[in-house]
């Protein structure tokens, strides 16, 4: 951006830019490869501040038309994250991501080796890698924000992270807490 934009400039170029991509406050917890995949995947939809890219990541995957099973499944692996960070796991998402997985095969590579395999598209990698971060253990790192929905990798070394970030959710959260319990306890 140039020195002499004006501050109306400035407000609107930061409007349009938050409207058209992902915000960028997942990038210092964005996943290892190829979870980030499933973390793109997840944040495809900023339910907080009502922004869907949806179509865009269906067009970039060669997937145009397959909105309602990459609705169900994204928002089935959103539940499965947010579980990761302690919210109640829904059983439809179970019955939802059990469905995408039966498309994921157990196949031997040349060297003899075991991998998840998928001859399918796109949303069926992101199966793959699912369940290959499951089995590795990564899996539980990739957490949902209990405020806001954003997935976001946890890197603590406790694993007890629970926000996407604390600027933008923990503070947030902190403060609405400390609201109410100033009022309850106003005379
Ligand atoms: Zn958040």
């Amino acid at each position: 951006m140039r020195g002499s934009a004006t501050p109306t400039a400035v407000l609107y170029w930061c409007r349009d830019y938050l409207a058209t991509v992902s915000p960028r406050y997942d990038v210092p917890k964005a996943a290892p490869e190829p979870l980030r995949q499933v973390q793109l995947f997840v944040n495809s939809i900023d339910l907080h501040n009502r922004v869907e890219w949806l179509p865009d990541w269906l067009s970039a995957h060669g997937l145009d038309g397959e909105d309602e099973r990459a609705t169900e499944l994204r928002e089935a692996l959103r539940s499965l994250v947010l579980a990761n960070n302690g919210v109640p796991l829904d059983r439809a998402a179970v019955e939802i991501v059990n469905k995408a997985a039966a498309r994921v095969s157990l196949q031997l590579d040349v060297d003899g080796r075991l991998n998840l395999a998928a001859d399918g598209d796109a949303l069926d990698e992101i199966m793959v890698t699912v369940l290959g971060a499951m089995l590795d253990g990564t899996w539980e790192r990739l957490k949902a924000c209990s405020n806001c929905n954003w997935s976001f990798y946890d890197y603590s070394p406790n694993r007890s992270a629970t926000w996407c970030s604390m600027q933008l959710c923990g503070n947030r959260k902190k403060t609405r807490a400390y609201r109410r319990r100033r009022k309850l306890s106003a005379p």
